[in-house]
């Protein structure tokens, strides 16, 4: 398998565990509730349309947003295999290493307030986004151990 235990430290978003129901849009034909890619339906014969259909999705922040819609900010964001809760980008300064090595990683709070709110700006649009849906006081600064 060859997974190595990483360690980040910066911010990261934290949603609660748990599951969510969400709307998507199919393609495919409204009456039956089939998905279809032709132009009518196989088995009433009307057009193919779209409609929206109910999902129960884990609650992660790739299944509450479209990451395309926020182009205010580049890359995308990390979610460890087993804590698809949460999240952080693979593009922002913070630290993040897999290592043998004794490491000491002095934590200053003024450095910790810093970065939460440059976070807090850059991700403003998202962060708004998440709060429509119910969930706010999701951006945290913290140490994460995660297999990769
Ligand atoms: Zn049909």
């Amino acid at each position: 398998m060859g997974m190595d235990l990483y360690t980040f430290i910066g911010v990261y978003f934290e949603l609660p565990k748990g599951e969510i129901l969400i709307d998507k849009t199919i393609t495919g034909c409204k009456k039956c509730k089939t998905t279809s890619s032709k132009k009518f339906c196989e088995n009433c014969g009307n057009k193919i349309g779209s409609y929206e259909k109910k999902f129960k999705v884990d609650i992660t922040l790739e299944n509450l947003i479209d990451i395309d819609e926020f182009s205010d900010f580049d890359g995308t964001f990390t979610s460890p295999e087993y804590l698809p809760n949460i999240s952080f980008s693979n593009s922002d300064d913070d630290f993040r290493f897999f290592s043998e090595d004794e490491i000491v990683f002095n934590i200053d709070p003024k450095v910790v307030e810093e970065k939460l709110e440059k976070a807090r700006n850059k991700y403003a649009s998202l962060l708004e986004t998440l709060k429509e849906k119910g969930f706010d006081d999701v951006l945290k600064y913290g140490v994460i151990f995660y297999y990769a």
